[in-house]
């Protein structure tokens, strides 16, 4: 008998699978709205047990006879119920280990990304570059496409869905946290900062979860120079004999390394002849937006796809195809000569931080569920760039009181409604604020739930409220 904890994009998957296979299934959930009691419908049809209920995590709700549970991302490592399971020795799996489990003999091999801030936007490039050398690829896992539905698919005998060369999987790390034995061909991490914590427990436990994802990488272990920590997790990562550690930087690369030579993403690891001798592969004015930030990303895309063996042209073919997601430093339009850009899905510090330096003089939105982070460094580093902010959200007097210490002279305007239309404000607020040749930027280095259904809400809202500003006759993008 199996216990699912969850009843969401990863649970409802992990379910459905478990029960084609035989096990005796049974999903617990703590929220049971009208979503969930119709998703819970649907399961019992099929002879899925399901329990709603507040006290779904408590250990009470553990079903006698359970076997193993496997868990989603967004139930804690503390909740009551893992400890009781623990403690009568039932393992714990999250969907990324259990799709890990059931792979097929002949499975295409994953090349995996994690990191703080870029996942998304690394993997659907690498799927890109993948998909150029001809491969048959998909961007799946952290990304909103589920990882076990394209591991199952593989072994659909009707070969309809599925059939993969090799998978792009971005994968966060609450899905590390629950995937101890998973082994990618090659993995990446791109960046370490505090982000999670208040799930985590520490700074610690956050780094060695994303850790995980080295373990027993074959080809390639690929780390950012810029971020030793990443490097570290290598060095300390238990790999396949031969598989080598693989640095990008944004500067000139050494050997082992992709990097950056007069404008051009060279490859100094992936060569033939092993000596170095840099290769190109594409010119940063491929990646879109051409933002440092990103460039790092294309080059740790870049590594992964050539760890696999693809050749240099289709990784300018795949970058160039490359389309950023909605919400990632989305132009949204000019008014007045000041440029609007929707970065809603900077929600935490090390983000924001990266799209603020990316602009000389901004007046920044920001604000919401902090998830424990400080926002000191962010105040200290970007003091010099801000014109003034507008803040909002549960808990922006942590942020207000970063700018009172790091950048008093900064006006800041504080709004205390908390309904959507609060965006509006918020909007017209910063139109006081720019100036002619301002960015206003909405990074706002936190979490949406508190005001907003999720970041892509955000987004939209802020969106909608500067094409209001800019009526019918304006320039609008
Ligand atoms: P993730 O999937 O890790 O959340 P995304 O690719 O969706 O990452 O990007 C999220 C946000 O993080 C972007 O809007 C941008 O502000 C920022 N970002 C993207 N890449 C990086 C990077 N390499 N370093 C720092 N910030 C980044």
């Amino acid at each position: 008998a199996v216990t699912v904890a969850g009843l969401g994009v990863s649970g409802v998957p992990a379910a459905k699978a478990l029960h084609r296979l035989g096990a005796h299934v049974t999903v617990v959930n703590t929220t049971a709205g009208d979503k969930q009691r119709a998703e819970a419908a649907g399961l019992e049809a099929l002879g899925i047990a399901v329990r709603l209920g507040d006290d779904a995590g408590s250990p009470a709700r553990l079903p006698d006879g359970t076997e193993l549970v496997v868990t989603s991302p967004g139930w804690r490592p503390d909740t009551p119920m893992f400890a009781e399971a623990a403690g009568r020795g039932i393992e714990i799996w999250g969907d990324v280990e259990l799709a890990w489990r059931l792979r097929g003999p002949g499975a295409a091999p994953w090349l995996a990304v994690t990191g703080t801030n870029g996942k998304t936007t690394t993997t659907r490039m690498l799927a890109a570059i993948l998909g150029a050398a001809g491969l048959r690829t998909a961007a799946v896992g952290n990304i909103g496409v589920s990882l076990l539905d394209a591991v199952l698919g593989e072994q659909d005998p009707t070969g309809e869905s599925g059939g993969y060369d090799v998978l792009a999987v971005e994968l966060s790390s609450y899905q590390l946290h629950w995937a101890p034995s998973i082994r990618p061909h090659s993995a990446a991490v791109l960046n370490l900062a505090p982000d999670h914590l208040d799930w985590h427990g520490s700074m610690a436990a956050y780094t060695a979860d994303k850790g995980r994802i080295y373990q027993g990488n074959q080809v390639a272990c690929v780390y950012n120079t810029a971020d030793p920590a990443t490097e570290r997790l290598v060095r300390e990562a238990d790999v396949a004999e031969g598989c080598r550690a693989i640095g990008f930087t944004l500067g000139a690369p050494r050997v082992s390394e992709l990097g950056l030579v007069d404008g051009l993403l060279v490859d100094r690891a992936f060569v033939p002849d092993r000596q170095g001798t840099a290769q190109e592969l594409a010119g940063t004015a491929d990646v879109q937006p051409p933002a440092p930030h990103n460039i790092a990303n294309a080059l740790a895309a870049a590594a992964l796809a050539r760890a696999w063996g693809v050749p240099p042209s289709a990784v300018r073919e795949g970058l160039r195809a490359f389309r950023p997601d909605a919400h990632r430093i989305a132009e949204v339009a000019v008014l007045d000569g000041v440029t609007w850009v929707d970065d809603s899905k900077a929600t935490n510090t090390h983000a924001a931080e990266a799209s603020l330096a990316a602009y000389d003089s901004v007046v920044w939105l920001a604000g919401g569920l902090a998830k424990g982070a400080e926002f000191d460094e962010l105040a200290a580093r970007a003091a010099d760039r801000l014109r003034g902010a507008v803040l909002f959200g549960a808990d922006r007097a942590l942020i207000r009181e970063a700018l009172a210490r790091h950048a008093p002279q900064v006006p800041v305007v504080e709004l205390e409604r908390t309904d959507t239309g609060a965006m509006s404000a918020a909007v017209a607020a910063a139109r006081e604020l720019a100036r002619t040749g301002d960015t206003v930027l909405l990074a706002p280095a936190c979490a949406s739930m508190d005001m907003f259904a999720n970041y892509n809400q955000r987004g939209d809202l802020f969106a909608a409220a500067v094409r209001a500003l800019a009526g019918p006759a304006d320039q609008t993008r």
